[in-house]
């Protein structure tokens, strides 16, 4: 087997048909094996009826892994990863903005140019809204500066690349996955390529802002400790303004004997450090809270059903 397509799919019923029409035109006479690996990530619709009609009309291999509910995305490309048979494995979503006849192009850049081992598509343009653009671009500014790995701005999940970097990424067991911080943590030599992402074919995205933030958190705390030393420093430094405030009190008081005044000053100072406390407190407890959550060893994801195309593996 060539070629894997890992499409995670949540509440993709109008799309995954079609998707598959797409690739099957786009791989038409390219001379080489592939299959379609899809994982329904606990859809509430009738994506996995979809799913089971394109494994029993087999028009290309197609494997269906489904989940027991929703883990996300993260962990349907880990499921797609673990299932994946092929040479190379390519990385794309199921409501077809992101074309698969670029598949293909990643595919013979791969071929041609063994020095690559993952070709990634990143967005030559942006869609997103004026506001969403800013708090991607400071995210992207704060977790570069804060973390040894770095990410590319622009660069998203759509990539292929060859089963030892598969490897390796499966290699990492943490439960908080965040794939752009992984790809970037596992190395090896990237090849860009721009590409526009199209319109969705069917449905709606299914990030809203809330769920965005939480996962921008949850890439810096997985792999930036640099928040932690936030309280170091800030400790550091009040105690340090508290030392030379105590030497101007003492000194006025001595040469010119003045009184302690400052009512507003005191609730300031209360307010200020009492808030720099619990967040730091909030701080470390996300870290001690994603501690907690690996410690319990809990699976990525609960496969419900998985349907192959290989004899042997049914
Ligand atoms: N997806 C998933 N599980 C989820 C959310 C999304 O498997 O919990 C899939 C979704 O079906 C799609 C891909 O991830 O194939 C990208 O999702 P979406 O199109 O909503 O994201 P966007 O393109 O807006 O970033
Ligand atoms: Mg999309």
């Amino acid at each position: 087997m060539k070629l894997s397509l890992v499409v995670p799919c949540y509440n993709e019923e109008e799309n995954v048909a079609a998707f598959q029409e797409a690739v099957i035109q786009a791989f038409d006479g390219c001379g080489y094996d592939y299959e379609l690996v899809f994982i329904d990530d606990g859809s509430k619709d009738r994506t996995l009826q979809e799913l089971r009609k394109l494994h029993t009309a087999q028009r290309c291999p197609v494997k269906v892994v489904s989940f027991s509910r929703n883990f996300g995305k993260e962990a349907g490309l880990y499921a797609g990863l673990e299932h994946a048979k092929g040479e190379y494995i390519s990385l794309i979503d199921a409501d077809l903005q992101q074309r698969p006849e670029l598949v293909r192009e990643m595919v013979q850049i791969l071929d041609d140019q063994p020095e690559y081992d993952i070709v990634a598509a990143y967005q030559d343009k942006r869609r997103d809204s004026k506001i969403l653009t800013f708090f991607k671009t400071g995210f992207y500014r704060l977790i570069n500066q804060m973390s040894t790995v770095k990410l590319h701005p622009d660069a998203s999940d759509f990539r292929t690349f060859r089963r030892k970097v598969a490897e390796s990424i499966l290699s990492l067991p943490e439960y908080h996955r965040f794939s752009k911080g992984i790809f970037a943590w596992v190395g090896y030599n990237t090849h860009y390529i721009p590409y526009t992402p199209c319109e969705r074919a069917a449905g709606t995205t299914k990030w809203s802002f809330r769920k965005l933030f939480r996962y921008a958190i949850d890439g810096i705390i997985g792999f930036s400790t640099a928040p932690l030393r936030l309280a170091t420093y800030t400790g550091l430094f009040s105690a340090f303004a508290a030392l030379i405030y105590l030497v101007v009190v003492v000194l006025q008081k001595l040469f010119w004997g003045i009184d302690v005044p400052g009512y507003a000053t005191i609730i300031v100072l209360i307010l200020f450090l009492g808030g720099m406390q619990l967040f730091c407190l909030g701080l470390i407890g996300e870290y001690v809270g994603k501690i907690f959550e690996q410690s319990k060893s809990r699976p990525v994801y609960i496969p419900k059903e998985v349907l192959t195309w290989e004899k042997d593996d049914e």
